[in-house]
């Protein structure tokens, strides 16, 4: 905070913001009156801020940036994304993307700006009960692990075996799967995961599914 004052003294900081995966800590932040902006994740599975950091953020005239508008790549409809987020209109999306055609999707349906329907009402609560709460935002907070275990890329490796052609997925994940068999269960990483995700036993059903996948 000290260093942020002095950036903001000297001029190097216009508008101060932070970035958080906590609620009630970003809440505390928001309300110390120190920042202009919040960044957290927000989208359509992941919606605990929409009755909480985004009006307060509205109320406090504050910046709010949704971080994983698709859910870290778990979302694979953008047009559903955009729509759902489009309802919001004091909030900024921040899509993480991989190719050009991607971005100009995204701008086309914003442009657009269309409505959520009722069948896209129906098809989030679908998703909201395929994927509960147990999923992976890639935040990396459970690091470091004693077995050098690259966690996020095993417990995504169904999200990641349906985003990318097997190849691909291959290539970019089979040696944080290798590395994940040598899970000791320790249960360190469970402690610093903000979700309190389980996850050594996400572990080994990634695994499972990623063995029974990549054989067939
Ligand atoms: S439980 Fe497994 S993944 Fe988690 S810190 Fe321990 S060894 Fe690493
Ligand atoms: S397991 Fe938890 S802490 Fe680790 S990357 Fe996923 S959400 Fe973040």
């Amino acid at each position: 905070m000290e260093g942020m004052e002095e950036a903001i003294k000297a001029g190097k900081i216009r508008f101060p913001a932070f970035s958080s995966h906590n609620i009630p800590i970003a809440i505390e932040l928001m309300k110390s009156g120190r920042f202009d902006a919040v960044q957290l994740p927000f989208n359509c599975i992941n919606h605990e801020a929409k009755d909480t950091a985004i009006p307060l953020a509205k109320e406090l005239d504050m910046g709010f940036i949704a971080m994983k508008p698709m859910g870290g790549g778990l979302l694979d409809n953008a047009e559903l994304s955009f729509r759902y987020l489009l309802q919001f209109d004091h909030i900024i999306p921040d899509p993480g993307i991989e190719r050009i055609e991607e971005i100009r999707e995204i701008a086309a349906i914003v442009e657009r700006n269309p409505s959520l329907t009722d069948k896209d009402q129906r098809e989030i609560e679908k998703l909201r009960m395929e994927f509960g709460s147990s999923w992976c935002h890639r935040c990396d907070y459970c690091l470091p692990c004693p077995q050098d275990i690259r966690i996020s890329g095993v417990i995504t490796a169904r999200s990641n075996l349906k985003r990318f052609s097997r190849d691909k997925a291959k290539a970019l994940f089979e040696s944080a799967v290798e590395k994940g068999r040598t899970c000791i269960q320790c249960g360190e990483c469970v402690k610093r995961c903000p979700y309190h995700l389980e996850i050594p036993s996400l572990i080994k059903e990634s695994i499972d599914y990623w063995d029974k996948t990549i054989a067939k």
